[in-house]
This record gives structure tokens, C-alpha cells and sequence, in this order.
């Protein structure tokens, strides 16, 4: 076990409940900290279908309902964070929320504890300021249904103290992750640096009518012996994601993407995995 002990994470939602879970399930006492009791009872039924899911994918080091115990839930963010040696933040993805949430923590947290965001686009740098502590501060950026897909990329800025790092290092491979170690920051760390040109180079393919996505994956299958191609990528994304980013986008290309999925799949409920039908058609689970 590391030094740290008590950990707090501060948002509840997809990746926030997920982040707490799987560290309880750990071993750490874990305190779920959200802006309401709404909120938290949301959390609660977050966890509840984690229990179920880590039982039917039989994840190994913890057991699933004793998780649950050393979950305790709070909508006061003094208490919450007042025994914590490590918060992880997991608010939306919205810059002021962000700076909003690390004024306020800075505030009221001891001085031993350590700060990580798991911030996908906002580089750790825009936010170290507000944290008033900018040397216990850095990324630890986790990836969508974390017990399966492991990773826990850690970033730091200019100012995050080597010790620190090592320390949220030394952590992610006590929860189960297998720590990605990244020099300097990057947008994107090193996940989607090389994902999202794999995304759009098979969006393009696709929208200038070169290919379509069975013989795209079909091809990225069979050369580099990956088991997915990337329109299976997308539909485990979800293509909600996809269709607002590509939107967001003035270029040509994208936006033509953009209508692609809406008009063929979103406007349809085909969303991906998580409805049944994507690019491809699933058995539900
Ligand atoms: P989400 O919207 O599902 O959850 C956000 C949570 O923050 C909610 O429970 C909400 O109640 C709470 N919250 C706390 N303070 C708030 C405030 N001031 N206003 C509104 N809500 C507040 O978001 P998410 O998808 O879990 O993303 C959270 C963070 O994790 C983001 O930084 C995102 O980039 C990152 N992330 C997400 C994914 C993903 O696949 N969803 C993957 C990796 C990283």
C-alpha cells in the first residue's frame, strides 16, 4: 500500500463513480463528494450497477459489495475532503466548473493533500493556479469502464513535485491500474494523441465514399492484429461524442460526418454498444 490512505472523489458521474468504486473495491476508504443529495443518491445507483457489472465480469482483487462499505457520501465539500490524502476530481469538463471547484477546495482542504484531475481536454496547467497548491497538483486521467480498460495516465505540469508524482504513480497501480508514465504535458496524454487520428482517418474514409466501416475495421483487423477497427471503437464511445465534436468543427469534412451520424444513427437510437446498435448490432446484455 502507498502513503495514501483516504481518498476523496469529487463528482459522481460516469467516470467520477467509476474512479470511487474501483478504489474502494481496492481497499481505500473512499469519500463520493457531489453537489447534492440528488446527485449522491444518483451515485448510489451508479454503484449498485457496478456491483453488478464487476460480479458479471468477474474483476479480480476486492470483492464487489464489501466496495460498497467503504463508500461514504457527501454533499459538504469541508467534510468531505477534511481526512483526504489524495482528491480526485471528476466534475464535468466545463474550464469554470473546473476553476470553480479547486478555488473552493483550495480552501478548505489540509495541506497534505494531493490534487489530481482526470480532465480529458483541459491541460493541468490552465488549472494548477486556482489550486493554490500547484506542486501537489497534476493529472491522473483514468478511461471509460476503468476495471476493464485499465490505464491511468499520469500527467504532471512544470510545477508538480517529482515526489508527488510518484506517489499518484505508486497509487494507480494499487487500484488495479496499469500507470502511464508521460514526461510532459500533451493534449490528449497518449491514449488519444494517437486514438483520435485513428477516429478521423476512418470518419474521412468513410464520408469521401472510399470505404465503408466493415471493410475499414475489416482492414485494421487483419494488418495489425488489433481485435477492434475503429467504427467498433466509435460504437463503444458511444456516438453522442463523436457526433459533438465532429459538430463543433467547422470543417467540411467533419461537419459532413457530423450529418452522416445523425441522420443514419443517432435519429435512429443507435447509439452504440450501450443501445444495442451502432456501425454494428449487438446483443444486449
Ligand atoms: P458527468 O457529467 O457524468 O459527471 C460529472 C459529475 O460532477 C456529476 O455527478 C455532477 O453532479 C458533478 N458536479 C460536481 N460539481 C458540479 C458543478 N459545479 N456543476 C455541475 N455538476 C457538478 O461527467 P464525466 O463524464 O464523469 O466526466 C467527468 C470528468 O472525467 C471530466 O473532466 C471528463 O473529461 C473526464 N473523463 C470522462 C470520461 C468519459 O468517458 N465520460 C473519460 C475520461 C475522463
Amino acid at each position: 500500500m502507498t502513503r495514501l490512505k483516504n481518498i476523496t472523489v469529487l463528482g459522481t458521474g460516469v467516470l467520477g463513480s467509476q474512479i470511487a468504486f474501483q478504489t474502494a473495491f481496492r481497499g481505500f476508504e473512499v469519500v463520493a463528494w457531489d453537489i447534492d443529495e440528488a446527485a449522491l443518491n444518483a451515485a448510489e445507483l451508479r454503484f449498485r450497477a457496478l456491483v453488478a457489472r464487476y460480479v458479471h465480469d468477474g474483476v479480480a482483487g476486492g470483492t464487489a459489495e464489501e466496495a460498497m462499505n467503504r463508500i461514504h457520501y457527501s454533499a459538504d465539500l469541508t467534510e468531505a475532503v477534511k481526512d483526504a490524502d489524495l482528491v480526485i476530481e471528476a466534475v464535468p469538463e466545463a474550464l469554470q466548473i473546473k476553476l470553480d471547484t479547486y478555488t473552493k477546495l483550495s480552501e478548505v482542504a489540509p495541506a497534505k493533500t494531493i490534487f489530481a484531475t482526470n480532465s480529458s481536454t483541459l491541460l493541468p496547467s490552465k488549472l494548477m493556479d486556482a489550486t493554490g497548491r500547484p506542486d501537489r497538483f497534476l493529472a491522473l486521467h483514468f478511461a471509460n469502464e476503468i476495471w476493464k480498460f485499465n490505464i491511468a495516465e499520469v500527467m504532471g505540469t512544470p510545477k508538480t513535485d517529482p515526489a508527488v508524482y510518484d506517489t499518484v504513480v505508486e497509487f494507480a497501480g494499487d487500484i488495479g491500474m496499469v500507470p502511464i508514465e508521460i514526461k510532459k504535458e500533451k493534449a490528449g496524454y497518449v491514449l488519444n494523441s494517437l486514438l483520435v487520428p485513428l477516429l478521423n482517418a476512418a470518419a474521412d474514409l468513410l464520408v469521401d465514399g472510399i470505404a465503408d466501416p466493415e471493410t475499414v475495421d475489416k482492414t485494421w483487423r487483419i494488418a495489425t492484429g488489433s481485435p477492434s477497427g475503429p467504427f467498433q471503437i466509435y460504437d463503444v464511445i458511444g456516438l453522442m461524442t463523436p457526433y459533438h465534436i465532429a459538430l463543433a468543427n467547422p470543417n467540411p469534412k467533419s461537419q459532413a460526418f457530423a450529418k452522416l451520424l445523425k441522420e443514419q444513427y443517432i435519429d435512429q437510437g443507435k447509439l452504440g454498444v450501450a443501445t444495442g446498435e451502432g456501425f454494428y448490432s449487438y446483443t444486449k446484455r
